[in-house]
């Protein structure tokens, strides 16, 4: 009997997913149905996004698992209709080292004072002198598979990175904490934060006016995890006193960012359409249809979603 699959992401993704889907499912031997459409009772697994038209998945009653084109799942994590297996999207060679390049390009971008010699229409020969070494600490807030690569990174830099998680950890070249009090020492060391937490309700407003007044005066925030992540009027203040020297944001509450939000025309913020780093079809679609290939298997599925969690 065939395994059926319903793509049920945004319909402008077809077009980018189904060559790759299709050689990554050849591959496994499986006799499959691919499709966008199919009899709700007949689909086995659902390749899924959450601005997708499926919201109710009542109808699939002989679904196996749901698996996400996206590492955020918090449009979809709390949907009392999904209870099969969830897992989301973990891609190395794509959104992994999307991200990583974002991250230390940014990063790099304010530890070098990269602005002073890109932005100089006044044609200023002041030779300010340049960092000695890369002896910035870094701080990475959540440490799972984007803040782990993008953390080991900058430590590789010569950065050095201490990073926050909800459960103890161990990471070779970071140094790692966790709880309450990890959070504070994370932030009074870090004069580069970089926030790659997921958007649960443990984590919203991570970064308030209390934890941004733990930083060392004139840090810097990167933030491409996703907009609740930080109070943003809280911001706003930290970056009128200095406290923060420059924030790039890359998610935000609203996304399009509406057009009159302040971060638009603050002189110290630095915006990104929600670009820091996408999915990238081949890739993504290996480590789809590996789990399609798994539980077909009897194999566990990877990167199940913790419901309890939120992530
Ligand atoms: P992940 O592997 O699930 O890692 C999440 C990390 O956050 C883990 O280390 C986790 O701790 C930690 N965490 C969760 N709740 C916490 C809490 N209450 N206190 C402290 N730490 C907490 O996620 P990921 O794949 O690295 O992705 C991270 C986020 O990046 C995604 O959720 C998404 O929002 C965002 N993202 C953005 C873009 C973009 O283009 N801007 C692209 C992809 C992803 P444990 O290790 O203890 O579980």
């Amino acid at each position: 009997m065939s395994v059926n699959i319903l793509f049920a992401a945004h319909a402008t993704r077809w077009a980018d997913y189904e060559t790759p889907l299709r050689n990554a499912l050849n591959d496994t031997g499986l006799d499959y149905r691919l499709a966008t459409d199919l009899p709700a009772d007949s689909v086995d697994y659902i390749i899924y996004a959450p601005n997708s038209e499926v919201q109710d998945f009542t109808p699939f009653t002989r679904l196996k698992a749901v698996l996400n084109l996206w590492a955020g799942v918090e449009d979809a994590v709390g949907n009392p209709t999904l209870t099969v297996p969830f897992a989301r999207m973990v891609d190395d060679a794509g959104l992994t080292q999307g991200m990583v390049e974002w991250v230390t390009g940014h990063a790099l971008r304010h530890h070098l004072g990269m602005d002073a010699h890109i932005v100089n229409p006044d044609h200023q020969w002041s030779a300010k002198a340049p960092p000695v070494s890369a002896d910035r600490p870094v701080g990475i807030l959540g440490l799972g598979e984007l803040g782990t690569a993008c953390g080991q990174a900058l430590s590789r830099l010569g950065f050095p990175v201490t990073g926050w998680s909800r459960t103890a950890k161990s990471v070779d070249g970071i140094t790692c904490l966790h709880g309450a009090d990890g959070l504070r020492e994370t932030l009074r060391n870090s004069q580069i934060v970089i926030l790659l937490l997921p958007d649960t309700p443990a984590t919203q407003n991570t970064l308030n006016a209390e934890t941004l007044a733990l930083l060392p005066h004139g840090a810097f925030v990167l933030n491409p995890g996703r907009g609740p992540l930080i109070d943003d009027s809280a911001l706003l203040d930290a970056l009128d006193s200095g406290q923060v020297a420059h924030a790039t944001l890359d998610v935000f509450r609203t996304e399009p960012l509406p057009r009159d939000h302040p971060f638009w025309s603050h002189p110290s913020v630095t915006v990104t359409p929600h670009i820091a780093s996408q999915t990238r079809p081949p890739s993504a679609a290996r480590a789809v249809v590996e789990n399609i290939r798994r539980s077909e298997a009897g194999e566990p599925l990877l990167h199940l979603v913790d419901r309890d969690a939120g992530y």
